[in-house]
């Protein structure tokens, strides 16, 4: 999983996939127009006999002429604390992260930006780590740019009691030891990361959450976090979660969105949740869309 954009490289460092019942997600048990889950996903994605999907994660290393940018940072180690009331029995792993770095020849102190897109535990997770019981950053010579409303969503919830411990801890954990150590910049809009580099907004899977484009040498690349989860939204851009969408219309209306402009400037989408390659071509089909995975050739 990596391949060039202009003069931008990017590797896919997969992290633990996330194993849980499709029907957690979509409880109704369709998806909606009569349509099944069976007929959109390949075995590779659910269990037809156990109705468990996997779910890969992939956090980017982007290396630019000038930078070291990593976007999203994985799971973190599971279960995360009070991961166990929501899911129980999940099992346990150490995250892959760093060794996957330390392949790709990047240690810990070479990276030099943190791109968060939402703050959600699957992509978050690596953000800290513990250094004597105390959470500091993973990355310690980094800035760490997160969307200003997903820092205070996630901080309105943290400060809820009838929030999960899980969704507490994300935030004390993972989240608030950044502003502490001074490291995170909290941005909003369009927001020019690097030169290459430019988060924009695309809520609806989370209100602040934002996608990741990289344009160099007129190639354009757009990572796009969690707009897309499964190839079927990619067909069925309309499909939202009522579950892990906080907004399913919004979710349902910036994917359509996204995919239409991934098609119509010849855009490589980039993917955190797809199977890899992880990244391809959409292209227009009638009145839907089509994808055709794979890494540009250089
Ligand atoms: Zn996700």
């Amino acid at each position: 999983m990596r391949g060039h954009v202009g003069q931008v490289e990017l590797i896919g460092l997969p992290d633990t996939p996330l194993v849980f019942p499709l029907k957690a997600m979509y409880p109704s048990g369709d998806l909606g127009g009569g349509v099944a889950f069976e007929d959109l996903l390949t075995a590779e994605y659910l269990d037809p006999q156990t109705g468990l999907t996997t779910m890969p994660v992939t956090a980017w290393l982007l290396r630019t002429p000038d930078a070291v940018v990593l976007v999203d940072t994985g799971s973190g180690d599971l279960p995360a604390p009070g991961m166990e009331e929501l899911h129980p029995g999940w099992p346990a792993s150490t995250s892959p992260l760093i060794a996957n770095l330390a392949a790709a020849g990047v240690a810990p102190d070479d990276v030099d930006l943190v791109v968060c897109t939402h703050v959600h535990p699957d992509h978050v997770g690596g953000h800290t780590t513990t250094v004597a019981d105390r959470f500091v950053p993973t990355f310690p010579n980094a800035r760490y740019v997160l969307p200003r409303a997903e820092y205070e969503r996630a901080a309105e919830e943290a400060a809820d009691p009838d929030t999960p411990t899980m969704f507490v801890r994300l935030f004390t954990d993972r989240v608030q030891p950044l502003l502490d150590a001074g490291v995170a910049d909290l941005v909003d809009g369009v927001h020019p990361v690097t030169p290459e580099i430019r988060m924009r907004p695309a809520a609806g899977h989370t209100p602040g959450q934002m996608r990741v484009d990289v344009h160099s040498d007129d190639a354009l690349a757009i990572l796009c976090a969690d707009v897309v989860h499964f190839p079927f939204e990619i067909t069925h851009p309309e499909i939202a979660s009522d579950v892990s969408d906080h907004d399913p219309a919004l979710a349902a209306l910036t994917r359509g969105a996204l995919l239409a402009e991934c098609a119509d400037r010849d855009a490589l989408l980039v993917t955190t949740h797809l199977r890899a390659p992880a990244a391809g071509r959409v292209r227009r089909d009638g009145e839907r869309f089509a994808f055709d995975p794979g890494w540009p050739r250089r």
